[in-house]
């Protein structure tokens, strides 16, 4: 799987390419890749438990990232048994088919097995609205070992020491990345909740939308 143009497994994701795909802008243009960092930490040390990190990237028309990188952790639950904590950093939220499978693949990772998994994304994927909204929906309960929300800077500094290459240059958009942040928080709340309260308030929809 290292070898995989898609997949690269114990390697930094290059600066230019974070700053590019992970901008946590409304209206990403010409952002038609998903990136995904993850970290699969063991929880405890010692048994055949192996820290699994990197990151992957979709195959367009083929296969989306998260499906790729369930079956690699599938793969390495397998041969590296142990509970783990999984971290996602992803550029765009799951599609609604990506949310259909992830969700009874976590049920039984998360509850069955004992891992836990925190999703974070940059933007939320909306290209099928409902369908894309109803599959948020349906991951929010999913488990009480699962959470998911959007990138913010603590995240963007994580990503930064831990999972990118280091540059002399600074992101050119972390001192927005909060208020942006801010606002990408309120539309997943507002998609999270149906936006009743949003409606009922004469918050114009489109604004969240
Ligand atoms: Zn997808």
């Amino acid at each position: 799987m290292a070898g995989d143009e898609n997949v690269r497994v114990s390697e930094k994701l290059d600066f230019d390419t974070f700053e590019f795909q992970f901008e946590n802008l409304h209206y990403a243009t010409e952002r038609h890749r998903t990136y995904v960092i993850f970290d699969v930490k063991p929880q405890s040390a010692g048994g055949r438990s192996r820290r699994l990190w990197g990151y992957i990237i979709n195959n367009p028309n083929v296969c989306h990232a998260e499906l790729i990188l369930m079956s690699m952790i599938d793969r390495h639950l397998e041969s590296n048994p142990g509970v783990y904590a999984m971290t996602w950093y992803m550029s765009w939220s799951p599609c609604a088919n990506c949310s259909s499978k992830l969700n009874p693949w976590l049920k039984n990772l998360l509850e069955e097995q004992g891992h836990t998994l925190m999703m974070h994304f940059s933007r939320i994927y909306d290209r099928d609205r409902e369908g894309d909204h109803r599959g948020l929906r349906g991951l929010k309960h999913v488990s009480n070992s699962f959470r998911m929300g959007v990138v913010g800077r603590a995240e963007v500094k994580e990503c930064l020491a831990e999972y990118v290459e280091a540059s002399r240059r600074t992101l050119t958009w972390l001192d927005t990345t909060e208020s942006m942040a801010a606002k990408m928080r309120r539309k997943l709340f507002c998609i999270l909740v149906r936006c009743a309260g949003m409606r009922e308030s004469g918050m114009p929809l489109h604004l969240f939308t």
